[in-house]
């Protein structure tokens, strides 16, 4: 006998005829012989109902009571579920996230799950009945109710399947598993059979809406076995495990998210220390920073872009304003008409030219793009929100996605020796340590000192640029590690890569022939930079890492020249001369984050 979870999402229960066939499944179960879980969504579009609600009375509800007011969604659907299996002769009990003890933090509308406590579900469970949980809700130290963020009850049926260490935790939702893209808008969008944990995480945390990025982070950090499951059809779906399938296309697939804004911070003082001033006032408001490119003005300033979601620009601006008060110097520019569009996966590790390919089909399509930022497995561009449909449609149609065998043959092969590969021990070690369940995990600081920097300021502004750059590049067989891209203000276009120190001749002679056609276009290097990346999970989505990298280096008095984030990898260039001594400011400070 095994121990299953079931999470039903707020489309499969929207009806009682819904709730009906997720009772009938959970009853299925239960009488194939496992003990079940099931965890429920509200019903429908009631959690939206709830919110358009609020905002008629408020513009500024309180952030308690909306936590309050939104858990009755998901408390209304655990009790007609309870109903309903009852009806069909089975014992089930409904139960609250505080009924649970479920502790989280007291961080309202995104509270982070402290502990969970097993006794009363093992109880029910053992007299044979199917508990019904409430997804998305916990309570705090002093009992008030707190929710997860939106799409939580993913991360509340991740986190009872780790708890109870169950045999298997399957997400029941409105489409047949996850797909290549989403599928409601690229209609050749293909099921994947099975999605590694990183890619998994990479694409929820970049805008995927089929599962909750933090689901994916319990799933990885305590091996939970994790399936996302058509709630209506029998179809298998995704199973999302340690490793996705062998001969695998090189992008696994696209996530978009078309409510980004880009923030600058410009005329900053170019010293240490001015990074981990903004990173700190943007962590202390929980802001989630993604996409950051770093400038080094001519004149002695710095500059700074990031991209944040849109809901979150205004508590941004706030916090951009206290740093720059802090610092003394610096203004502060966003704009809002601009989606973020991300390829991810896990074969980019060991490929040239994917990036070239994605730039290829953007240029194509007549389409700018006005940033640039990758990681190991992903890379991510901002483009003009009126372009985010035609941008996704032309970069899948591009990897070859729509197609049964997506491996794109055009894409250069090459293993890329400068990549460590998770340390699958000492991240259970980590785990295993942790006080809270949805801590963060630091589990390596790696220093690679082969690496060297080509940048390319004033470029032109214009479609093809950077599809062109990477094209001769991947041409030539060399493999592009970092590349950071942004548009200055004054409307040139600046990009900077990494490569290895052996390549950086035969690439200069690449990237040369190709930038004597951009008028004022100028090239620099550097032979020798050294990167330090730091290996865990939910490295963005907890809001501190980029705080902690910058003050611990900042403290070692060493300049960040360029940054890459992601939820499992976060890296940073910095010169030759300072590698060592970074790396071990970075041991000393993720190890005490670690102790705390
Ligand atoms: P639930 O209510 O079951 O939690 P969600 O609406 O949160 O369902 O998630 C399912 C939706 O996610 C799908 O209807 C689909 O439109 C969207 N989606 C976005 N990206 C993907 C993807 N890569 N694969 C599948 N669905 C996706
Ligand atoms: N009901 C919540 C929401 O709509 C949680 C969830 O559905 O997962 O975001
Ligand atoms: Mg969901």
């Amino acid at each position: 006998m095994g121990l299953i979870v079931q999470k039903f999402g707020g489309t499969s229960v929207a009806t009682a005829e819904k709730i009906r066939a997720a009772a009938q499944r959970a009853v299925a179960a239960k009488r194939d012989g496992h003990h079940v879980v099931m965890v429920v969504s509200a019903r429908g579009k009631k959690t939206d109902e709830l919110l358009t609600l609020a905002a008629e009375l408020t513009d500024a509800p309180p952030r308690r009571e909306m936590d309050m007011l939104l858990s009755t969604g998901e408390q209304e659907s655990v009790a007609l579920m309870s109903m309903a299996i009852q009806e069909l002769g089975e014992p089930a009990i409904s139960l609250t996230g505080g009924q649970i003890g479920i502790i989280t933090d007291s961080q309202h509308s995104k509270a982070r799950i402290r502990q969970i406590s097993i006794e009363r579900m093992r109880r029910h469970l053992a007299d044979g009945t199917i508990v019904v949980a409430c997804g998305f809700q916990g309570v705090d130290d002093e009992g008030n109710i707190t929710t997860l963020g939106r799409g939580g009850s993913d991360t509340t049926a991740t986190a009872l399947a780790a708890v109870l260490k169950a045999d298997e935790c399957q997400i029941y939702t409105d489409v047949e598993g996850v797909f290549t893209t989403d599928p409601r808008i690229v209609k050749g969008a293909r099921k994947i059979n099975t999605v590694s944990h990183d890619e998994m995480l990479e694409l929820a945390s970049l805008g995927a809406g089929v599962m909750h990025s933090r689901s994916i982070e319990f799933a990885k950090k305590f091996d939970v076995p994790l399936r996302v499951r058509p709630s209506f059809s029998d179809g298998l779906g995704t199973l999302i495990a340690p490793h996705g399938e062998e001969h695998a296309p090189v992008v696994t697939g696209l996530a978009l998210v078309r409510k980004e804004s880009r923030v600058t911070l410009a005329d900053l003082p170019d010293r240490p220390g001015v990074m981990s001033v903004i990173f700190a006032k943007l962590a202390h408001r929980k802001i989630p920073v993604d996409m950051v490119v770093q400038n080094v003005g001519t004149d002695d300033t710095a500059e700074v872009s990031f991209t944040v979601p849109e809901d979150d620009l205004a508590a941004t601006l706030t916090a951009a304003q206290d740093a720059i008060q802090e610092l003394g110097a610096g203004s502060v520019h966003s704009g809002t008409n601009v989606a973020k569009l991300s390829a991810v996966g896990d074969g980019m590790r060991s490929h040239s030219g994917v990036a070239a390919q994605m730039f290829r089909s953007l240029a194509d399509a007549g389409v700018n793009i006005e940033m640039i930022t990758t990681s190991d497995i992903k890379i991510s561009v901002l483009v003009n929100r009126d372009d985010a449909d035609k941008s996704l449609q032309t970069v899948h149609a591009g990897f070859g996605l729509d197609q049964a065998d997506a491996r794109t043959p055009s894409i250069g092969y090459r293993q890329s020796p400068s990549v460590p590969t998770t340390e699958g021990s000492l991240e259970s070690q980590v785990v295993g340590s942790l006080a809270n369940m949805e801590d963060l995990v630091v589990s390596d600081v790696d220093l690679d000192e082969r690496q060297s920097r080509i940048s390319i300021h004033h470029i032109p502004d214009t479609p093809g640029v950077c599809a062109d750059l990477f094209e001769a590049v991947a041409e030539g067989d060399v493999m592009v590690d970092m590349i950071v891209q942004n548009i200055s203000r004054q409307g040139s276009a600046e990009v900077s890569f990494t490569v290895l120190r052996d390549d950086i001749d035969r690439c200069l002679l690449l990237v040369r022939e190709v930038v004597s056609q951009w008028e004022g276009a100028e090239l620099s290097y550097d032979r020798e930079i050294d990167k330090l990346t730091v290996t865990g999970i939910g490295l963005r989505s907890h809001t501190g890492v980029g705080e902690m990298l910058f003050r611990a280096l900042a403290d070692a008095d060493v300049n960040v020249q360029m940054i890459n984030t992601s939820e499992v990898r976060l890296s940073v260039v910095v010169g030759a001369d300072r590698g060592q001594q970074a790396a071990a400011s970075l041991h000393t400070a993720f190890a005490r984050s670690d102790e705390q």
